[in-house]
């Protein structure tokens, strides 16, 4: 899980990546970078932590030029330190590129040791510099580079949505199956590229639209032009997790607004699942949208059970012993008077470990609530992810493991129920043909590594 945005033509490129990175900062938390072009030279900047603590008024000062890439990154493949963060910025024989990805290619490490055996020299262990290995070797003129690109993204498979820079363009490119989103707005006479929408809302940038599966635009002096990946296949394979957790629900994804789509979500686990309670309460934030679908719906009060902490970094040091269920503890707090003595339903995004769940439940009964109705926004999770998704192995994941009973058990729930795959398709007003759902059904659209 990653977060990309790129503009062209603005003057202050490096200040409106910087903020389009600020709204994009749920998909990652460990590094943040950016690369900005002045016409002939690229700077780059990167460092470990959010936004906010990588770059200062100085460090921006110096990123000057027009056009501009950013990345927030959340690790997949390769581990969690400097040399993976992005952009990664490089000198080949057509000049300077700098590349941004958001995905995971399932057929990096086969590639990456055949270039290794052919004499490459890799800096980083990240799946997104074979991309750029492969494009040195194939290009050969600045005018190149758009062909290049067509040569090299049929050898590589998996997901992708990408930015490039070189001196004077910006491309964007988002793989044959468009499994993870990015589109395209204006401000002003400025183009911008992001991974969600909400970070256009946020500078004052209009949508235009997505950028098509399969698609890859240039945008360059001349404006912009278009391309396509000669690449067949059957259908889109759109992550359907977009939905479910990763995305902001003020975001337009997959040409929905993600909130519209929870609330849906809501809808559909109420017809599944009546319960009859008390009140209606999420897990913030994630499941905030579902569980007024589900209030809607099932015309049972909405309430805030639970309060989250926003200002938990990744850094708290927990106490070894004496505290118990201190991670949770720090993270959310119970309001007593609303869950005192009443019978309630839990809405949650998903359960991965189920540790998450078992801590919180236990949480809502020592503020005394009475009975715990949880409804589970998506189907149980009982594969791993090999597009770019942070998803335990599959022994980790309680599902591939346990039945609903036992998992019920586990976490110590009254009842619990998962929404059925169809439930959940129903609830994007989408075709299911064109959703990726291979951590519920461990069907793989596009292979699996
Ligand atoms: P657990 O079951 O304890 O592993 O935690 C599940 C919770 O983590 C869910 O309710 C989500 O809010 C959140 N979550 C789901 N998928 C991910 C992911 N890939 N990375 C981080 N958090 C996630
Ligand atoms: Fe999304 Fe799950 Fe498919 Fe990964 S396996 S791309 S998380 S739907």
């Amino acid at each position: 899980m990653c977060g990309i945005f790129g503009v062209y033509n603005h003057k202050e490129a490096a200040n409106i990546t910087y903020l389009g990175l600020y709204a994009l900062q749920h998909r990652g938390q460990e590094s943040a970078g950016i690369a900005v072009s002045n016409g002939e030279e690229i700077t780059t900047h990167v460092g470990m932590g959010l936004v906010a603590d990588v770059f200062d008024k100085d460090v921006l000062s110096r990123l000057s030029g027009n056009i501009s890439i950013g990345h927030v990154r959340y690790s997949t493949t390769g581990s969690s330190e400097l040399r993976n963060a992005q952009p990664i910025t490089v000198k080949c024989s057509v000049g300077r590129i700098s590349i941004v990805h958001n995905g995971n290619l399932i057929n990096a490490e086969r590639l990456r040791k055949k270039l290794e055996s052919e004499g490459s020299i890799f800096q980083t262990n990240s799946d997104t510099e074979v991309i750029l290995h492969l494009l040195a070797r194939t290009v050969h003129s600045s005018s190149g580079i758009v062909k290049g690109l067509l040569q090299v993204l049929p050898q590589v498979r998996g997901a992708y949505s990408l930015l490039l820079l070189t001196p004077e363009e910006l491309i964007a490119a988002r793989d044959p199956w468009g499994v993870r989103p990015l589109c395209i707005g204006k401000l002003g006479s400025s183009y911008v590229v992001s991974s969600e929408s909400c970070a256009f809302d946020l500078i004052g940038a209009k949508f235009i639209r997505e950028i098509d599966p399969g698609e890859v635009v240039v945008i360059d002096k001349k404006g912009i032009s278009n391309y396509f990946i000669p690449v067949e296949r059957e259908n889109y394979a759109y992550c359907i997790f977009e939905f479910i957790y990763f995305s902001r629900p003020d975001s337009k994804v997959f040409n929905q607004t993600v909130h519209m789509v929870r609330k849906r979500l809501g809808h559909e686990l109420f017809k599944e699942n009546p319960v009859s309670a008390d009140i209606v309460i999420s897990i913030p934030d994630s499941a905030n949208s579902v569980a007024i679908g589900y209030a809607e719906a099932s015309k049972i009060p909405f309430d805030t059970g639970l309060i989250r902490n926003h200002y938990v970094g990744r850094t708290f040091i927990e106490p070894k012993q004496s505290i118990r269920d201190f991670g949770a503890k720090i993270k959310y707090n119970p309001v007593k008077e609303v869950l005192n003595n009443k019978r309630i339903v839990v809405l949650d995004d998903s359960i991965v470990r189920g540790t998450t769940s078992r801590k919180l439940i236990r949480m809502l009964r020592s503020a005394g609530a009475k009975e715990i109705h949880l409804n589970i926004s998506c189907p149980p999770i009982k594969y791993p992810c090999f597009y770019g998704i942070d998803t335990p192995t599959e022994k980790e994941l309680i599902a591939s493991t346990y039945s609903v009973e036992e998992i019920c058990q586990f976490i110590e729930a009254d009842t619990l129920h998962y929404i059925s795959l169809d439930g959940m398709i129903r609830a994007t007003g989408m075709n299911g043909r064109d959703f990726c759902l291979a951590c519920f059904t461990g069907k793989y659209p596009i292979g699996r590594k």
